[in-house]
């Protein structure tokens, strides 16, 4: 497997213990040679700061950092002002996406979808950022169908997106359908797979209910029959995602893409398995 082609992604910590703990988790993760680091960002600009603060330390320990940048409730003023300070801080990559404004936050600000943000992006700024945009193999939970979502997510590597990272799944086939559907419209961007390794259900179906990731029934009533032995749903997790990586990379997944929450063992563990 070629290292380069691995990333890991973070959320921004809140508190000073956590940047601690972050820190000596991308250490762990640094050793494995990632392509790059990517922090997630509060859609409304609720975690703008600390996703700043938090790709500045992965730049300074000469790491590539792709900051995420959703665009829902934002101004043009507000996104410009955001670009120029990933400009200003070296950052060559950003992950570029629409975002779900936080219950309560009516307003939709002046970006309705992701594309108009990658545009927006490109023409501000023309090469001078990596684009990433979110594909979603197993549809786009307010999608009106699989075909609108597959048109949608074209509408993005047509404004301008280099490639795109998926939402995870569990079922390898969903994966390999889209990036068929994707190749027929003549999309050749390559398509990560992101990886959600299994460390606590509840987590795992909470997350799932939300954004729409499919938990398959037979993996759901198994981790269900664990109860609270975290060992035995963790050891099961390991195995059901590292053979899900091994498809996808068999099936020539141009990489994977992993969502840590900010903890190093489990994706270390899959990883090693995939040696
Ligand atoms: P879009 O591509 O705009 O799609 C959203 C919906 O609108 C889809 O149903 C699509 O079919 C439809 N649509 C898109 N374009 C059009 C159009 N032109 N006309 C009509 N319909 C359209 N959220 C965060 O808040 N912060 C993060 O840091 C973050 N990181 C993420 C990283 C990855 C890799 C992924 C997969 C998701 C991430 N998310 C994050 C979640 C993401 O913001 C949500 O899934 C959000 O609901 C959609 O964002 P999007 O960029 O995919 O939106």
């Amino acid at each position: 497997m070629n290292q380069s082609h691995i990333s890991f992604e973070f959320f921004p910590p809140q508190t000073s213990e956590g940047m601690e703990k972050l820190g000596l988790a991308r250490k762990q993760l640094a050793t494995l040679n990632p392509e790059f680091f990517s922090v997630t960002f509060g859609a409304g600009g609720s975690t703008r700061d600390r996703t700043l603060e938090t790709v500045k330390a992965i730049k300074a320990e000469g790491f590539d950092a792709a900051p995420h940048l959703s665009c829902v409730g934002s101004t043009r003023e507000n996104i410009s002002a955001i670009l120029r300070t990933y400009r200003d801080a070296g950052i060559r990559r950003i992950v570029a996406l629409r975002g779900d404004l936080p219950s309560g936050m009516a307003t939709a600000g002046e970006f309705q979808y992701a594309n108009e943000l990658v545009e927006f992006i490109r023409k501000e700024t023309g090469d001078h950022f990596h684009l990433e945009v979110a594909a979603y193999p197993e549809v786009h939970p307010q999608a009106r169908s699989a075909k609108d979502d597959l048109h949608n997510f074209k509408k993005k590597i047509d404004a301008g997106a280099n490639s795109a990272i998926t939402q995870y799944f569990y079922n390898a086939d969903s994966y390999f359908h889209f990036v068929d559907e994707c190749e027929k419209l003549g999309v050749t961007a390559p398509i990560v797979p992101g990886i959600m390794p299994i460390v606590r259900y509840s987590q795992l179906a909470r997350f799932s209910d939300a954004c729409g990731a499919e938990i398959p029934r037979w993996m759901r009533k198994t981790l269900e029959g664990f109860g609270d032995d975290s060992e035995s749903v963790q050891a099961f997790g390991l195995d059901a995602v590292a053979s899900l990586c091994e498809k996808l990379l068999a099936g020539g997944a141009p990489g994977l893409h992993f969502y840590t929450l900010n903890q190093a063992k489990p994706s270390i563990a899959i990883l090693e398995r995939l040696k």
